[in-house]
C-alpha cells in the first residue's frame, strides 16, 4: 500500500473530507496544486472518463498515486442531462441560480421529475495502472419547481427527497454527507482500500 496520494482537485472542502477519511488508513492526501499539477481538461461525456483522466493526469505529473472525483446531476427525461455539464449547464460564468432556472424551465409541464446525483471516484496507483479502483454513489430524488432550504449548494434546493419530505438543502450538513452520492462513493472506496491492506 501507499502512504501518500495526490488529490486531483484544489477544492478545500474535498481536501478536508478526503484527508479525514483516509487518515485512519495511514494515507496522507496532498492537493494537486501544492505539487504544481495544472488543471486538466474534462472533455468526456461520462463522469467515469473525466475522473479517470483527472486521476491519471495528476499521477503522471507527480509520480504519486492519485484520487479524482467527478459528480453531477442527471435527469431521466433529459436523457441524463445536465450530467457532466452540471456545473455549467446554463453556460459561463457558472451560476447555480442560472443552472436551476434552466433546469426548471426544461421540465415545465413534465410530470416525470425523476433525477439522481452521481459521484464517481477513481484512484490510480500509478499513471499506467491497468486496474484503477472505481467507486460510485447514486442518490435518487425529484426536481421540484419551487426551491426550499438554505443548506447545501448547486441543485440542492430543487432536489426533493420523497422519503425525507425535504429537499437536500433542508437537510443538516452532516445528514447530507452521510446520505449523499459523495458519501456513498467514499464509503465504497474506503471498503476497497481496506480490502487491499
Ligand atoms: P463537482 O464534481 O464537485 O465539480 O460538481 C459538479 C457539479 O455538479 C456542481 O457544480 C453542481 O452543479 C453539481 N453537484 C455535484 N454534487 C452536488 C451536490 O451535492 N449538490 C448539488 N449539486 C451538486
Amino acid at each position: 500500500m501507499f502512504d501518500t496520494l495526490v488529490l486531483a482537485s484544489n477544492n478545500a472542502g474535498k481536501l478536508k473530507e478526503f484527508s479525514a477519511l483516509l487518515a485512519p488508513l495511514g494515507i496522507k492526501v496532498v492537493p494537486q496544486g501544492e505539487l504544481g499539477v495544472p488543471e486538466c481538461p474534462e472533455p468526456h461525456i461520462t463522469f467515469l472518463e473525466n475522473a479517470l483522466e483527472k486521476a491519471r493526469h495528476a499521477s503522471r505529473v507527480t509520480g504519486l498515486p492519485a484520487l479524482a472525483d467527478d459528480s453531477g446531476i442527471c435527469v431521466e427525461v433529459l436523457n441524463g442531462a445536465p450530467g457532466v455539464l452540471s456545473a455549467r449547464f446554463a453556460g459561463e460564468p457558472k451560476s447555480d441560480a442560472a443552472n436551476n432556472a434552466l433546469l426548471v424551465s426544461k421540465l415545465a409541464g413534465e410530470t416525470n421529475r425523476r433525477a439522481w446525483y452521481t459521484c464517481v471516484l477513481v484512484l490510480v496507483r500509478h499513471a499506467e495502472d491497468p486496474q484503477p479502483l472505481v467507486a460510485e454513489g447514486v442518490w435518487h430524488g425529484e426536481i421540484v419547481d419551487t426551491p426550499r432550504g438554505e443548506g447545501g449548494f448547486g441543485y440542492d434546493p430543487y432536489f426533493w427527497l420523497a422519503d425525507q419530505g425535504q429537499t437536500v438543502a433542508e437537510l443538516p450538513a452532516e445528514q447530507k454527507n452521510r446520505m449523499s452520492h459523495r458519501g456513498q462513493a467514499i464509503a465504497v472506496l474506503l471498503e476497497r482500500l481496506k480490502a487491499l491492506q
